[in-house]
């Protein structure tokens, strides 16, 4: 089963395709729902749509501190009304009679009669019972009408959309207190290397501290997912077919750093097939390349999907932004969104482009144009902390300073 054939080189988007047919047939945490506390569900995925019963605004009401009258009884700038009532916001006033206004307060539902507000800064109050209106109102003005942000009856949240504060409040607008949101994606993460020791142990000589644990559990929680962490797996076949088995048990994913090139010290790809089944592609992508793909039996007869990231640090973070984000969006059953990508000009030439499509660090300068960090070499994390996004170059293609190039930055790829 060991073969060191070469594995098949994809593009990113056949890679995806199949990594999303892959996940369609297996794992399938969206159909699982809970019910939480609105207040409780930012970044939770919705699994119904949210309808409304009610009208938002709930009543015609103002949105100045003004009167309320009938333009009608305002021929000319400079009329006088008596002021019959004073509505604040939460009261409900009386209907206004012809000839009359009301003082009212922004919020406060407008009486039945009146047709528009006029500001109180366009208005004199005479001597506490009248005003002088010094303009003629527009019939509407300052009305905010009933049902104008939300329809009884509209779906105001659609399923598979991440809530967001916003979304919580909109929520919250239509009186819903608790929200069915999906459950999150079980993950069961672990790094292979026998060079890697933990932040806080000494680094012995030919070590280095790992780092793709940190990064890549902070990605899967920002991505909405549970994560049990197994540390670090010896570059061993039986460790790592022991690390496979505890991580198929009861997680919906099996992510890994490392140990998936086709070198003797990478034992992913053995211990995969032995636990399960699993396709090794080289990504036509820089930084990136080696990504395996696979399942792993659980106890229960089921699989756990199972992707295997390349070690180094720069290619880990790329390949799960690339790769891995888009399936996690389709195990809480989100819509799959292609990163939106901005049109920026270059202000660096980039004259030896690769043959594969490149992942460019990069960020914007003063004048929003984009500066590429020194060192694009896979190793160099210093680079995914110092950018703002990526630049997805074409295969082949030189960047001449002044050029427009498409830029990814990582907020899009992290929501
Ligand atoms: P591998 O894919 O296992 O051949 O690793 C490729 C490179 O990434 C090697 O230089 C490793 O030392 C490095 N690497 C692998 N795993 C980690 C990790 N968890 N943290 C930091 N560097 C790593
Ligand atoms: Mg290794």
């Amino acid at each position: 089963m060991t073969t060191t054939a070469t594995p098949p080189m994809l593009s990113l988007d056949e890679a995806l395709q199949r990594l999303l047919d892959g996940t369609e047939a297996l794992a399938h945490p969206e159909r699982d729902t809970e019910n939480v506390a609105t207040a409780d569900a930012l970044g939770r995925v919705l699994a119904e749509d949210v309808r409304s019963t009610l009208d938002v605004p709930p009543h015609d009401n103002t949105s100045m501190d003004g009167y309320a009258l009938r333009v009608a009884d305002v021929p000319v700038a400079g009329s006088v009304l008596p002021v019959a009532q004073r509505i604040a916001a939460g009261q409900v006033g009386a209907t206004l009679e012809a000839g009359t206004a009301a003082r009212i307060f922004t919020g406060a539902p407008l009486p039945t009669g009146a047709d528009a507000v006029v500001m109180q800064e366009q208005c004199e109050a005479l001597d506490g019972a009248r005003v002088r209106v010094n303009t003629v109102p527009a019939p509407g003005a300052w009305i905010r009408r009933r049902g104008e942000d939300v329809r009884e009856g509209a779906v105001v949240l659609a399923r598979g959309t991440r809530l967001s504060p916003q979304a919580l409040g909109l929520a919250a607008s239509v009186g819903i207190a608790r929200l069915a949101v999906v459950r999150r994606p079980r993950v069961a993460l672990f790094s292979t290397g026998d060079e890697l020791v933990m932040p806080g142990e000494p680094l012995r000589p030919g070590a280095i501290y790992n780092s793709n644990r940190y990064t890549l559990v902070g990605l899967l929680r920002a991505a909405g997912c549970e994560v049990s962490d197994l540390g670090i797996v010896p570059d061993r076949l039986d460790a790592t077919r022991e690390a496979l088995r505890r991580a198929a048990a009861g997680h919906d994913l099996i992510l890994t750093s490392g140990g998936v090139s086709v070198g003797e010290e990478d034992h992913l790809r053995p211990a995969v097939q032995a636990e399960g089944r699993l396709e090794l592609w080289q990504i036509a992508i820089k930084p990136g390349k080696p990504l395996a793909f696979g399942a792993v039996r659980q106890p229960d007869g089921g699989e756990a999907l199972y992707i295997g990231l390349p070690g180094n640090p720069v290619s880990s973070f790329v390949t799960f932004l690339l790769c891995v984000r888009p399936v996690l969006q389709a195990l809480q059953g989100m819509p799959a969104t292609p990163p939106a990508a901005l049109s920026l000009r270059a202000a660096f030439d980039w004259p030896k482009p690769d043959k594969r499509r490149e992942f460019l660090r990069a960020r914007r300068d003063a004048q929003g144009d984009l500066e590429l960090f020194a060192n694009q070499s896979s190793g160099v994390l210093t680079s995914a902390v110092w950018a703002e996004g990526v630049i997805d170059n074409p295969p082949g293609r030189a960047i001449a300073r002044g050029d427009t190039v498409r830029f990814i930055p990582f907020a899009e790829l992290l929501a």
